[in-house]
């Protein structure tokens, strides 16, 4: 059960994630969480180091999907500028948007990479699917209510696995 809040890998940041890495592995699609894993929670645009980083996936053939719990006016003003299709609302952990993600990308589920800041629902939502998971450090310091409170439970756990010795990068 608890290995459902363990990511697979766990970078810096997304920009540590490059095509060649993903392509190393046969991936062609990346399902990606939005706040404060692509950009601060509260920056309401992509920054241009992103937009570069989105175009260098691209180039590779390689596709990307936002999947995010936020609102369709947040997810869709973010998204539709820089045109990276997306899933509002997304509800993860529930299998739901991931499935269609997965869908909608025409791939199989070994062909799939999940990036995300938050175990208990980008981690947890794509362990259940089975999907490669890769967490990154979450991009901005402050958070909205609900995140700081699954923050607290992801701290809580994270010293947990640390403890049991399930963790083997550093924080
Ligand atoms: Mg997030």
């Amino acid at each position: 059960m608890l290995k459902h809040f363990l990511p697979d890998e766990h970078v810096q940041s997304i920009f540590d994630i490059t095509p060649e890495m993903l392509l190393k592995r046969n991936v062609k699609g990346i399902i990606t969480d939005l706040d404060n894993t692509l950009v601060e929670w509260d920056r309401p645009e992509a920054t241009p180091e992103l937009i570069n980083w989105f175009r260098s996936f691209k180039e590779k053939g390689i596709l990307i999907t936002i999947v995010s719990n936020n609102t369709q006016q947040r997810v869709s003003s973010f998204s539709d500028p820089v045109q990276i299709p997306f899933i509002y609302s997304a509800r993860k952990p529930m299998s739901r948007a991931f499935k269609r993600a997965i869908r909608d990308m025409n791939l199989k589920r070994d062909e799939i990479v999940v990036i995300g800041d938050q175990l208990l629902t980008d981690v947890l939502g794509g362990n259940r699917l089975k999907l490669h998971t890769i967490m990154v450090v979450p991009v901005a310091s402050t958070d909205g209510l609900w995140t700081r409170v699954n923050r607290k439970i992801e701290r809580m756990l994270l010293s947990w696995m640390k403890r049991k010795g399930m963790l083997n990068w550093e924080e």
